[in-house]
């Protein structure tokens, strides 16, 4: 018998039916897509890195009053969430000219934007999420205009948080990637942070040397990914100090016990 119902499963996550209506859990993979999944691979320890740094982050996101889906961490690779209805929208902040924008603009790689930007792109892998415009949005439905400004909004507001986070260890929010959903209370909706925020879906620089700590070190065959991620997690406080690696060898521990 299944320990527990499926509900989907995407390139880095699983999510579960949770113990009560309206919540879910998210397991974290260590499976690594890029490219719109053309290029496949995994990076040990990434999902419970990713785990522990997006709890982190939304916990720190929820204190300052940024409505998300996070409930608690429940193990190294699990969190419970608030079940939501996925806006399908990416929501992309950029502080500084990387990847897409650098490529499709020829604004060379590195460069600081004259002011924080925010794109949108539609969520459908068959069609590599496309950038859209706030026109698509609104005319096709995938979410109202009020919705359009609270996410806006509260990206920016993320934004704002996240850059102060990052600047005071070291490293440059470069952009990021969210992802929304609604949460319905009989008739009327309301619209909160979803998905994960780590090195999977920002690039993050260090201030002084620019090495990549983030998921271009998998995009671009740099190497160090777990290193780089743990990097993060280190100076984010949440591996100890001189045992960087605990976390994941008390996982491999545990694994070869299970065998
Ligand atoms: N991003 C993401 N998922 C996607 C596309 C982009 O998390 O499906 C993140 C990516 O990690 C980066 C930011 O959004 O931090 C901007 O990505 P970009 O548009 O430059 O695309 P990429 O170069 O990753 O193809």
């Amino acid at each position: 018998m299944a320990r527990r119902r499926q509900i989907y499963e995407g390139k880095a996550k699983i999510l579960y039916e949770g113990p009560e209506p309206g919540t879910l859990i998210q397991y974290f993979k260590d499976d690594a897509t890029a490219f719109n999944a053309q290029k496949k691979g995994t990076i040990n320890g990434k999902g419970v890195l990713n785990n522990r740094i997006s709890e982190h982050v939304f916990t720190l996101l929820g204190n300052i009053g940024v409505p998300t889906h996070f409930i608690r961490r429940l193990n190294m690779r699990e969190q419970l969430i608030r079940q939501v209805e996925i806006v399908p929208i990416e929501v992309v902040v950029r502080n500084v000219a990387a990847g897409s924008i650098s490529k499709r603009l020829g604004i060379e790689e590195g460069q600081q934007l004259p002011r924080t930007i925010i794109e949108y792109y539609y969520k459908d892998d068959a069609l590599g999420d496309p950038m859209v415009s706030d026109e698509h949005i609104l005319c096709f439905g995938w979410a109202g205009q009020d919705e359009l400004h609270e996410m806006a909004d509260m990206a920016i507001r993320v934004n704002d948080f996240l850059s102060g986070m990052f600047a005071a260890i070291n490293i440059r929010l470069v952009d990021f990637k969210l992802e929304f959903g609604r949460i319905w209370d009989n008739d009327f909706s309301r619209i909160i942070l979803a998905d994960e925020i780590s090195p999977d879906g920002c690039r993050l620089w260090d201030m002084t040397t620019n090495e990549k700590l983030d998921k271009d070190r998998f995009r671009r065959d740099l190497g160090g990914e777990v290193e780089a991620y743990q990097e993060v997690a280190r100076r984010l406080g949440l591996l100890p100090e001189g045992a960087d690696s605990a976390v994941l060898d008390l996982e491999t521990h545990r694994k070869k016990r299970e065998k």
